[in-house]
């Protein structure tokens, strides 16, 4: 409401500023005409009055008789109201006045302006008040040789007067300055309430007010500024909104992140950094820096700040962003740290824990070591047995028999070795190429158990099957049968004789069976319980190859179990035994 009354206000202040401004110019030019006029005007009349008055004098011989009072006659004929005549000798003598009969008392006027100007001039006038009157006279004066005559009257061209004169032009002047004044009122009340509405728009944006965003502008220019904009910072916000959002999005994104990730300023100054930056930083330089800023002290990242350097002053290809890229370890963990430089000169930084991937580095390596160790064994026996048949041709036939079986059992278990790496390397890297199907899993158990029928028996030992038939998974056949072989064929060869092997269906969820598989044997020293999934571990490998065993057995078991989804724990039981607790997939 101010707001509109003090741009209104002030519109209609300057208006009536200006027009008072401009209505006084006038005024007073035509103030200035009047005068002029009524000055042209005055000496028209006056110096014709004094052309009577002279042919007055003359025609009388006044002048010669001295009988000024005669002209009294004159003076009243005249129409002018308070004319006054004086007659004044070239001495400056008063000869004869109009308004004071005692003029041969008055003083000398010679020295008078009027006459003195009169002098040499047509006419000699001023304005000035009269000495004996007080009153305001326009004094006239011809020289007429002998005497002057002079004509004075009344003075009235005065503002007050002249505005009086004037009522009728100024009454027209106060109107039209009203009605132009209810016109610009009435306009700028509209465009002031748009004005207003514009103010208050962007008082309340400027101050994170809300704001009325159906508020309607009226329909004039402002108006439609005022929706213009309003549209616009409608847009604005809502991209700005938008923007928020993507951004809130983004920072969610890079905080659910497994990589450290920091976005630095050009100054190498912190942007942005999710909490595993800071984490990883940590790891990697073994101290507890909170902040992501003192990442630089880190002597381990100084090929990071050796690379921002060179790039310090060289101009950035957008289409070529320089990166760069190194791995370290510490204590026993890996990571790498990646530096990507942008246009502007502003850098982010990833670091990841990459020990996983080293990790299996290193198990390949140690996998393919032990590979290379475990095929040099049998290799190296057949080699031996062949040798000693070839070099030895005295050896009795009985021995060469023997020699054979021996170098037979090697290439098998060499065989069964290449089988076990082939499987599990299959079961690693080619997952899918395993079909799924319904399996019915007391079938594949009993299948298992026929394979190896005369080993239980040759052991005395039982097995105990406890689930119903109609359980199924969803799985590989000949991967279920791997499963139950090995977890079989270490029963057979680890519990001991005269053991009982128990397999049942112990709990079922939603997706999964969940089965045990167990022994009543020795069980496994429990310092060696936790790694008998590694591949090629054994608790005792001389027994183990004995058993013709490869030390791939339960890392098959694991790995078939992994990739149907399941899980797989092994313990001791409490009344001895080893039991293998794990999962499958219900069909
Ligand atoms: P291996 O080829 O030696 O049998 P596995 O991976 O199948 O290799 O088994 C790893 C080790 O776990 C075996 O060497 C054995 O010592 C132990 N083990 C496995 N099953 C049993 C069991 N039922 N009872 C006792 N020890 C077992």
């Amino acid at each position: 409401m101010q707001i509109r009354n003090s741009f209104r206000n002030n519109l209609l202040l300057y208006y009536s500023a200006i027009f008072v401004v401009f209505t006084s110019l006038i005024l007073a030019y035509l103030y200035k005409r009047e005068k002029e006029y009524r000055v042209s005007t005055l000496n028209n009349e006056l110096y014709n009055i004094t052309l009577v008055v002279n042919n007055f004098i003359r025609s009388n011989s006044i002048f010669y008789r001295g009988n000024y009072e005669i002209t009294d006659s004159l003076v009243k004929l005249l129409p002018q109201s308070h004319l006054r005549i004086t007659i004044i000798d070239s001495s400056g003598t008063i000869l004869y006045d109009s308004a004071f009969r005692d003029w041969k008392n008055m003083e000398n006027h010679s020295d008078r302006p009027e006459i003195k100007a009169s002098l040499n001039a047509e006419y000699g006038t001023i304005i000035r008040k009269s000495e004996t009157t007080g009153q305001p006279y326009y004094y006239f004066s011809v020289n007429y040789g002998k005497y002057f005559i002079r004509a004075a009257v009344i003075y009235d061209i005065n503002v007050v007067n002249f505005l009086k004169a004037k009522k009728f032009f100024l009454l027209i002047v106060f109107i039209s300055f009203a009605a132009i004044w209810a016109v610009l009122f009435f306009i700028t009340s509209r465009l002031s309430e748009s004005i207003t509405k514009l103010k208050d728009f962007t008082l309340k944006i400027g101050n994170n007010e809300e704001f009325n965003f159906n508020t309607k502008f009226p329909k004039n220019e402002i108006g439609t500024i005022g929706e213009e904009i309003m549209g616009i910072y409608k847009n604005l916000l809502r991209t700005k909104n938008d923007l928020i959002n993507e951004k809130e999005k983004l920072f969610n994104h890079l905080n659910a992140l497994d990589e450290g990730i920091a976005f630095f300023s050009s100054e190498k100054i912190k942007i942005f950094n999710n909490d595993h930056f800071v984490k990883l930083m940590n790891m990697i330089s073994g101290d507890l820096q909170i902040f992501s800023s003192g990442f630089f002290d880190i002597p381990e990242f100084l090929p990071v700040k050796e690379f921002l350097g060179k790039h310090s002053d060289v101009e950035i290809n957008p289409s070529d962003l320089p990166k760069m890229e190194f791995q370290l370890t510490k204590d026993g963990r890996f990571f790498r740290v990646q530096c990507v430089i942008f246009y502007d000169k502003s850098f982010e930084i990833i670091l990841s824990d990459i020990t996983k991937l080293g990790k299996s580095k290193v198990i390949k390596q140690q996998m393919t070591s032990n590979i290379s160790h475990e095929l040099k064994t049998p290799v190296s026996s057949v080699k031996g047995y062949i040798e000693t048949l070839l070099y030895d041709p005295d050896i009795e036939p009985k021995k060469q028999k023997y020699f054979l079986q021996k170098a037979l059992a090697q290439a098998d278990r060499l065989t069964g070795l290449i089988n076990d790496i082939s499987l599990l390397n299959r079961i690693e890297e080619a997952g899918s190429s395993f079909q799924s199907e319904k399996v019915k899993v007391k079938k594949v158990i009993r299948e298992v158990c026929d394979n190896f029928k005369s080993a239980i028996e040759a052991r005395n030992m039982k097995v105990e099957i406890n689930i119903k038939d109609d359980i199924s998974v969803k799985g590989n056949k000949s991967l279920m049968l791997s499963i139950f072989q090995n977890l079989l064929e270490n029963a057979i060869n680890y519990a001991g004789d005269d053991t009982t092997i128990m397999i049942l269906v112990y709990n079922e969820d939603k997706k999964f069976y969940h089965f045990s598989f167990s022994d009543d044997g020795v069980g496994i020293p429990q310092e060696h319980i936790n790694r008998v999934f590694e591949r090629f571990y054994r608790v005792d490998s001389g027994r183990s190859r004995k058993s013709g065993g490869t030390g791939l057995g339960l890392a098959i078991v694991k790995n078939a179990i992994l990739l149907h989804k399941g899980d797989i724990v092994v313990r001791n039981k409490a009344g001895g035994g080893t039991e293998f607790l794990f999962s499958l997939p219900k069909n």
